[in-house]
């Protein structure tokens, strides 16, 4: 792996906290370089025996961080991945022969099909089946290697000691060489989580972790996700395994995949602060080296003692510090000195210092001109049909005794702005739904651009072209501003390893620049979306929808709740934003926008389309007024 160089890092430039939480790939390799001249100057074997179990949980820990922190799924079951390192290298090198150098490769091959075993028919559920899943895994590989003779059963095996001080065998006499292998192999994954924490995969896992539907809204394929983080994950916990069992020579299910181990890595990523880059590392300097001095001290007697503090230090950093170590560092250092918002890259036209947090935001020209009169559909200046982007045929849903929607029919025109309209409860959120894939139609078809959509993921009716907003906020509240654009970038045919190693391109930026500016939360960008008012996290999602500039836009209420200002501004934005060629269809309550904004109005009642037609007619129509307005 190759340290790239860090200016090539994606969107705003790094804060003061950022580079505390993710370090770039330099300073984690100077750090390595630091470390590894320690042996030059001490010799003591209880002080560097401490270290090579900081190195080798600690990469245990950095690699539970990419699943459990990053990706969000809470595993309990690392301690076999770990194992399966040790024994597949152990027998390897007792039965064959066979240098632990390559049977490192067959013992992460091995834990990397394991993973991706137990993780492939439990990502399509929600959370905690996974984390039960691995808790089962661990006991049963550990039963299972308990009982097999062949690898030596309950009693283990020592591995073959003549192997000793040869080259490539990695077994030494001294303790010097073992400090240096996995220090080597805990900067590496440091370095990888560095990187990836920079690039998009990084963000994506984040993405995914805060919430699922909107991240496959945008076209992330969640379950890929997370099986490629699992598989990274396992994979990097087995080679620990392997040098754990090179160094200690011997091996036994208690010793190499004991499930404290397990608990360990959940433990250190906690502690240190998951999700982040120094978190895991600190994390295992912390608790491996309270640990190792504590039960110095209590000596035999000391036993469970540790996992007592341990669970006490955990209750009391969820409870003080949700952030771990490193979010209290993070918060020290805010107190000692501001930080600025950093210049983007690239450049922004407008001044860069503006004031951050306007609320709410107003655009500048969002009170000097009222909503204005509704444009003719492009369609009827050219005289020719508009051709059809989206085809509704006879959709139906039902949910238990009521039918939300029954027997749809319509069809949304390229270019045009279309609003749907209807009182509480009409259908039009389930209606999204159906279009969508979030939920399956009893009955009907729905087509883009010709290609049936309907029985499609919601990822793929991203990658078909479609984007939506919910009615509900779904943004990624822990993303800034900017990492949430970015995530809304094109990802149909997006490599897992691309997105791993590559930066935004430029255009994406340039683009997301552009948003931000038009909407008024340049200033904001490096603010987590959470901490936003409420009507600049609707610009926001508005913004998310459109960056990739889909096909068509589906909006679920987008001016719902927010003051009249904005509402303005909000339908100046959509209009701008259907004037440069996005097709929109939206949903809304407030009857004067749909009014002013839609070239044609689909009005839903009951779960059936009642009217459809020019804005001014349905307004006229009686039965619409009745169901509307009740007169
Ligand atoms: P609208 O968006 O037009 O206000 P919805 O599509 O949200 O309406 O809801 C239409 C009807 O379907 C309502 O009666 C609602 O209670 C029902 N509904 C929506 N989603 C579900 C669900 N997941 N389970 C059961 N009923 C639902
Ligand atoms: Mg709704």
């Amino acid at each position: 792996m190759t340290a790239g160089p860090a200016a090539a890092a994606p969107g705003p430039a790094g804060t003061a906290a950022r580079a505390l939480t993710s370090p770039p790939a330099w300073a984690v390799a100077a750090a390595a370089a630091a470390l590894a001249l320690v042996p030059l100057g001490v010799r003591d074997a209880f002080f560097l025996n401490a270290l090579i179990t900081v190195f080798l949980f600690g990469t245990v820990a950095q690699a539970w961080n990419i699943i459990g922190g990053y990706a969000g799924q809470i595993s309990f079951g690392h301690a076999v991945f770990f194992g399966l390192g040790a024994y597949a290298a152990a027998v390897l090198l007792k039965e064959v022969g066979l240098s632990p150098w390559l049977g490192m490769g067959a013992g992460a091959g091995i834990a990397v099909l394991v993973s991706l075993a137990i993780g492939y028919p439990t990502f399509r559920l929600r959370r905690h089946f996974f984390a039960l899943a691995t808790l089962a895994l661990g006991e049963i590989v550990r039963i299972l290697f308990l009982n097999w003779s062949f690898v030596g059963a309950a009693v283990g095996f020592y591995l073959p000691l003549e192997y000793r001080n040869r080259p490539g065998y990695l077994m030494w006499d001294s303790k010097v060489p073992y400090y240096l292998v996995s220090l080597a192999l805990f900067g590496s994954a440091t370095l990888l989580v560095a990187l990836l924490d920079r690039r998009r995969a990084g963000v994506y896992l984040r993405a995914i972790n805060q919430d699922e539907d909107a991240a496959a809204m945008l076209g992330l394929a969640a379950r890929r996700y997370k099986l490629y983080a699992m598989a990274l994950s396992a994979a990097l916990t087995s080679l620990a395994g392997t040098i754990y069992a090179l160094y200690v020579l011997y091996i036994d299910p208690y010793n190499v995949m004991p499930g404290r181990l397990s608990l360990l890595a959940v433990v250190m990523a906690l502690i240190g602060g998951r999700a982040t880059v120094t978190g895991p590392v600190l994390g295992a300097f912390f608790i491996v080296l309270l640990n190792e001095y504590t039960r110095s001290w209590l000596g035999g007697g000391g036993r469970g003692a540790d996992f007592i503090l341990f669970g006490a230090l955990v209750m009391l950093v969820s409870i003080r510090e949700p952030g771990g170590l490193v979010g209290w560092l993070v918060r020290a250092g805010a107190r000692t000195q501001p930080a600025a918002i950093p210049d983007p890259d690239p450049p922004p036209a407008t001044p860069q210092n503006a004031a951050p947090v306007p609320s709410p935001v107003t655009p500048p020209d969002a009170t000097s001109s009222p909503v204005r009169a509704v444009a003719p559909h492009p369609a009827a200046r050219s005289a020719l049909p508009a051709p059809v982007l989206l085809r509704v045929a006879h959709l139906s849903k039902r949910f238990g005794g009521v039918q939300a929607v029954r027997d749809v029919s319509f069809d949304v025109y390229r270019g045009e702005i279309c609003g749907l309209i209807g009182p509480n409860g009409a259908g039009k959120s389930t209606l999204f739904d159906c279009i969508t894939g979030f939920t399956r139609p009893d009955a009907g078809a729905v087509h883009l651009d010709g290609m049936l959509l309907s029985g499609r993921e919601p990822y793929q009716a991203a990658w078909a072209g479609l984007a939506r907003t919910f009615q509900a906020m779904r943004i990624f509240p822990e993303l800034s501003a900017w990492e949430n654009l970015m995530c809304a970038q094109e990802h149909r045919g997006e490599g897992l390893w691309t997105a791993s190693v590559r930066t935004d391109p430029p255009e994406v930026r340039r683009r997301g620049c552009e948003l931000l500016q038009q909407f008024g939360l340049w200033p904001l960008r490096d603010l987590p979306a959470g901490a936003l008012s409420f009507g600049q996290q609707k610009l926001l999602s508005i913004a998310i929808a459109v960056l990739r500039k889909p096909r068509l836009v589906l909006l679920d209420e987008p001016a719902a709740g927010v003051n009249p200002v904005l509402v303005d501004a909000i339908a100046q934005h959509l209009r701008r934003l259907n004037d440069a060629g996005l097709t929109l269809l939206v949903i809304e309550h407030n009857m004067d926008l749909i009014m002013h904004l839609a070239h044609r109005v689909v009005f839903m009642a009951g779960g059936e389309i009642v009217a459809i037609g020019p804005p001014e007619a349905i307004q006229r129509d009686e039965t619409v007024r009745e169901l509307y307005y009740g007169r």
